[in-house]
């Protein structure tokens, strides 16, 4: 159906009274290439205000572009109106007419858009109203129904137009956590079956990683990520990715590096067996709360809080000033003012340039440092 090719999108505002920043100009999208595969789910996420409802918008012809190029299926369209560009978008707002009822709200963009038959308008209004399992409310207006009922109409009305590309931005953050995790699957099998090219906006990671077939993350108006979500959560290119992914997130721990060994200002120290930090003098050590051991019988934290979740438990400590999380069995379990020590394998280890936020080492890094010395 539609690949979409962004090449160096920037998108710049004029401050005002709203958006208020120094200097007179807000980069809102700052030199983004994107490649989005046709038939692909996409995520942008990243958060509030990196620009990516602005760059969604782009893509939309809703703004027009400051630089650069939107292409779909290789031809131009950064300059075409958005009604000439054959997408459809869903909002958080849902901004369904209130007037109308369902039924017309569903067909209004079919009448205006094409010279269809309004038996024909009606049938194919049926027909998206039964695959959204809204045929009970065709006569009901929005006012009536619940979020969840609108926000499935407004996906239907979406559907109904068989546009080339759909658009979502945060779709279901009007929903209860029941309800969007439910539509997150529905919107899944809609867009499997459709096969229509889908570039969908959140702020929300858990969200991004539940849906998306690659994940593009935004920081600041530039991209720092494309990939699948196990590629970003165990191979992220900087800090600020393996930050943003991961729930709870990564622990960060600065530490002076000399060599092959580590310490952080608190003291506490760890030393690498097969991996040398190359020329840097401070670095960032990460390490995921799922690979963080608690030792009962250590001394280098101070738990502040354990979270039972059933399943396992959430244990949060300090390291000098530093608070980190270890996720453990629910075997191990604390009590709050404990001091308990902490350890973690090399392999399970990620490193950051502080200054730049770049990766220096990641555990696919640590797969190869071992295989080149075997
Ligand atoms: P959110 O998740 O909060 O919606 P976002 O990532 O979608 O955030 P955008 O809405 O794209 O971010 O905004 C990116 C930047 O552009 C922000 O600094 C915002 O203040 C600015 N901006 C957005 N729209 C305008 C506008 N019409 N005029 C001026 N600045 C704007």
């Amino acid at each position: 159906m539609t690949q979409i090719n962004i090449e160096g999108l920037v998108k710049t505002y004029e401050a005002n009274e709203d958006h208020d920043v120094e200097g007179n100009e807000i980069v809102a999208v700052d030199d983004v290439d994107l490649e989005i595969r046709d038939e692909e789910f996409l995520v942008l996420v990243g958060p509030s205000g990196c620009g990516k409802t602005t760059m969604l918008r782009c893509i939309a012809g809703l703004e027009s572009v400051s630089d650069g190029s939107i292409r779909f299926d290789g031809e131009e369209v950064s300059h075409q109106r958005a009604s000439d560009r054959n997408v459809a978008m869903v909002f958080q707002n849902y901004a369904l007419y209130p007037h109308m009822t369902v039924r017309e709200n569903l067909g209004f963009g079919l009448k205006l858009s094409t010279t269809l038959s309004s038996d024909e308008i009606e049938r194919q209004v049926t027909s998206i109203a039964e695959m959204m399992g809204i045929e009970d409310l065709l006569s009901k207006t929005p006012g009536e129904l619940s979020g969840g009922q609108q926000q499935r109409v407004a996906l239907g009305r979406a559907i109904v137009r068989e546009p080339e590309v759909f658009l979502m931005d945060e779709p279901l953050s009007n929903l209860d956590a029941k309800l969007r995790s439910e539509m997150r699957t529905e919107i899944q099998e809609l867009q499997n079956d459709l096969g229509v090219t889908t570039v969908y906006v959140t702020h929300d990671q858990t969200e991004a990683m539940a849906m998306g077939d690659r994940i593009a993350v935004v920081n600041d108006g530039t991209l720092q990520q494309v990939g699948i979500p196990e590629e970003l959560y165990r191979n992220p290119a900087n800090e600020f990715v393996a930050d943003f992914i991961g729930s709870p997130s990564i622990n960060l721990i600065t530490m002076d590096a000399s060599g092959d060994r580590l310490v952080s200002q608190s003291g506490f120290a760890y030393a690498f067996d097969d991996y040398r930090v190359g020329d840097v003098s401070t670095v960032r050590l990460g390490v995921r709360p799922e690979d963080l051991q608690i030792d009962p019988t250590g001394n280098d934290i101070e738990v502040t809080v354990v979270e039972k979740m059933g399943n396992e438990n959430f244990i949060y400590g300090t390291l000098g000033e530093k608070e980190i999380v270890a996720r453990t069995d629910v075997a191990v379990r604390p009590e709050t003012g404990d001091r308990v020590g902490i350890s973690f394998e090399e392999e399970s280890v990620y490193l950051f340039d502080v200054q730049t936020g770049d990766s220096l080492k990641t555990k696919t890094d640590q797969l190869s440092v071992t295989q080149t010395q075997v």
